[in-house]
């Protein structure tokens, strides 16, 4: 048997007790100072770091020697330090070196600006060097070239390969990252078990799994990246579906919830509450809400239509089914403007009835709170409406049978509310005027069921929107006026309350006394923004809503709804702060009767992306196109404000643009589940541990495990 290495023998000790749990300490070269610098990258596992895949890849060419070198070419040559110096002298600070190959043939190198360089490059290292070669002097020159520090028994590159780049800190170089994963790697290329069987991974055109670690970590060409990435994303978006579909069985399977019957007459009592005809769309929700709420099982639906599409009236007629079958409900708002504005509608809809509402925000004062929850906790309200603040300890219900939750476009659907009842768990109904991109519809929404108004009450008109300049608003200014003479309403959006020092962006205060003092003087005007104590506020909203005042100069505290039917014209100035579902949202508060609306965008904005934003949102009315464009512009993250949605983050997958492969995944998903429910075959070992390990306990309550 022939010796081993020292280093042979270490690593063949360790991967005898390596897991991908193991710290990375237990790797031969990280020392606990590499590992505090690799834990502020946030690895601290073998396993975290294996996943710390590469931000880009360099193409490398082979060495070569100076004699070699090829002005205007790019060249890699390898050679000692034989000089150096740091310049201050004339012209730009520079870092000189120069090295000499195994011909004894210099090169010289220079890094304008390259203090930096001083500390990492001394006489007698061994370097490799890569760059662009100028002629200087008659001697081959290369400027801010790249370096690897090598040890002499490194082999020289032979042919072009690509080099990973990580995404590295100042401290813990590319390089050496580079170097550790590589152990990494081949310590625990075993470990990596497969997830899936042959005939899956032949039907997809697959690479093993530890072979796509492999590549996309030392990957010989472009195409080894992009098979890897490939076969990488598949596992996430495999995981994730398997995640949620076991998730949505235990849930349903689990959990009972209460059967709210319906008949005819309770179907026409609910009806005739409202002022209108309900349009098919709602009729169409309605009835999967039915047919959801008779099972016995907790309804999971989302009602997604936009901007006054019908869905509050929707929401409605299902909480009166639950106050049909003595059961509560609760209405869960955004925010306290909104929840204000659903009570009084629904007082409104509701005078003469029986049905006793509740409103419970952080506001409601501390003497009306008391007799407020134990009216909750005994029955005697029907209908609370609230904000977070109906979550809070105190507050329990009876037999709550219904939750509805308007989230409007800023989604949190995963911390959805657990409202405290007594009984069983209540039905879900989350109510979004955010046209759910295909993408997203099948993996962060995978547990959902879908209702869609895709048909607005009649008596709509489409809203027409135009962009201006400031400097060449006056136009736009006049017609809000024309439109105010000819008694309709205004609003005027903008970005922020009060003025600051850092940004030119206009306010509420200083833009509500400009427009007074000039543009819309003469006309009555009022002010909305958070700031204002709420019965000031709820006074302020009452008087636009009675036609008191022309215009109402406000911030988005207007932005859910609102709805006053007699506001025309909204004006939103800085137009680009607001993200294009935003602006969506914010102009849907016009054209909420047969007169036609309008919607004035003021933006002075330079960037090019901003503007073609902006032009977009002149040019399409479909939520849905504004949705995909803004789900794209800024990913799934900001899309819906908050990344609480308790999936995995994906590593690899960009969910705004993996359609076809999410497609492809969840018909997988549901093949593996419906031959193997408990993925008890002994083959699916790595898969169900990596299942538990992502999504916890949750899936070992059903039977994984
Ligand atoms: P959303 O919650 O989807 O924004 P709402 O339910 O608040 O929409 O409805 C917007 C406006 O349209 C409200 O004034 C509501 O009274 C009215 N509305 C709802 N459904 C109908 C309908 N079927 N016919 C006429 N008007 C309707
Ligand atoms: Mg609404």
């Amino acid at each position: 048997m022939p010796e081993l290495s020292q280093e042979k023998r270490t690593i063949l000790q360790m991967s005898a007790v390596l897991t991908l749990d193991s710290p990375v300490t237990a790797l031969p070269r990280v020392t606990p100072r590499r590992a505090a610098l690799l834990q502020r990258l946030g690895i601290s596992s073998v396993r975290r770091l294996i996943e710390h895949f590469p931000r880009t890849y360099q193409m490398e060419a082979p060495e070569g020697s100076v004699a070699d070198l090829v002005e205007g070419q790019i060249h890699t040559v390898r050679g000692e330090v034989v000089a150096c110096d740091y310049v201050v002298g004339r012209g730009k600070p520079r870092f000189e070196a120069t090295i000499e190959d195994s011909h004894q043939r210099r090169l010289a190198l220079i890094w304008f600006h390259g203090h930096y360089w001083r500390r990492q490059i001394h006489p007698g290292d061994l370097i490799r060097v890569q760059g662009l070669v100028r002629s200087f002097r008659n001697q081959p020159r290369m400027v801010n070239p790249r370096v690897h520090r090598i040890e002499p028994t490194e082999a020289p590159l032979a042919g072009s390969r690509l080099r990973s780049i990580y995404p590295a800190s100042i401290e813990l170089k590319s390089a050496e990252i580079e170097r550790i994963i590589a152990d990494a790697l081949s310590l625990t290329e075993a470990l990596l078990e497969e997830f899936w069987d042959t005939a899956l991974l032949q039907k997809r055109a697959l690479i093993p799994r530890a072979q796509a670690y492999r590549l996309i970590h030392q990957p010989q060409s472009r195409r080894d990246v992009a098979e890897a990435r490939r076969r990488l994303i598949y596992d996430e978006l495999m995981l994730m579906q398997l995640g949620l579909a076991i998730g949505r069985r235990l849930r349903d399977g689990a959990m009972t919830a209460p059967k709210l019957q319906v008949d005819r007459e309770i179907d026409r009592r609910i009806r005739s509450r409202f002022p209108f005809e309900l349009t098919r769309a709602q009729t169409r929700a309605i009835h999967d809400i039915l047919r959801d709420v008779q099972s016995g099982r907790p309804m999971n639906r989302l009602l997604q239509g936009d901007v006054g599409s019908g869905k509050t009236s929707v929401a409605v007629y299902a909480m009166l089914l639950a106050v049909a079958n003595r059961m509560q409900a609760a209405l869960l708002a955004p925010t306290e403007v909104l929840a204000e504005q659903h009570y009084l509608v629904l007082s409104s809809l509701l005078r003469g009835s029986r049905v006793a509402l509740g409103l419970v925000t952080h506001r409601t004062r501390r003497a009306l709170r008391q007799p407020l929850a134990r009216d909750l906790a005994e029955g005697r309200i029907h209908i609370a409406i609230g904000t977070q603040a109906l979550l809070q300890e105190d507050i329990e219900f009876a037999n709550l049978g219904l939750v509805v939750i308007d989230e409007q476009h800023k989604l949190g659907v995963r911390q959805r509310a657990t409202l405290r009842t007594k009984g069983q768990s209540p039905h879900y109904l989350v109510m979004t005027a955010t046209p759910i991109p295909r993408t997203l519809a099948l993996s962060y929404f995978a547990d959902f069921d879908l209702s869609i108004l895709d048909e607005l009450p009649p008596g709509r008109s489409p809203i027409q929107t135009t962009l201006f300049r400031s400097d060449q608003s006056q136009p736009a200014w006049q017609f809000l006026r024309q439109q105010v003479e000819a008694g309709r309403q205004a609003y005027v959006v903008l970005p922020q309350i009060e003025d600051s020092e850092e940004s030119q962006i206009r306010s509420v205060k200083s833009e509500f006394e400009r427009l007074q003092r000039g543009p819309l003087s003469g006309l009555r005007m009022l002010m909305l923004h958070g700031q204002l104590p709420p019965d000031v506020r709820q006074n302020t909203m009452n008087a636009f809503r009675r036609h008191e005042a022309d215009v109402l100069v406000a911030t988005t505290v207007i932005e859910v709804g609102v709805d006053v039917p007699n506001a025309t014209i909204m004006v939103i100035e800085s137009a680009e702060r607001f993200g294009l579902a935003q602006l969506h949202q914010l102009r849907g508060r016009v054209g909420r009767c047969e007169l036609p609306g309008f919607c004035i965008l003021i933006s002075d904005t330079q960037e090019e992306a901003a503007l073609r934003r902006l032009q977009s949102m002149c040019q399409t009315s479909d939520g849905f196109k504004i949705a995909e464009l803004d789900l794209q512009q800024r990913g799934p993250g900001t899309f819906f404000g908050t990344r609480q949605h308790g999936l995995p983050e994906t590593r690899l997958a960009d969910l705004s643009r993996e359609l076809e492969l999410l497609e492809i995944c969840r018909d997988d998903a549901r093949a593996i589940l419906q031959t193997d429910p408990r993925l008890s075959d002994p083959s699916r070992r790595a898969l169900r541990g990596e299942l538990l390990r992502q999504f916890g306990e949750a899936l070992a309550l059903a039977g994984i495990g």
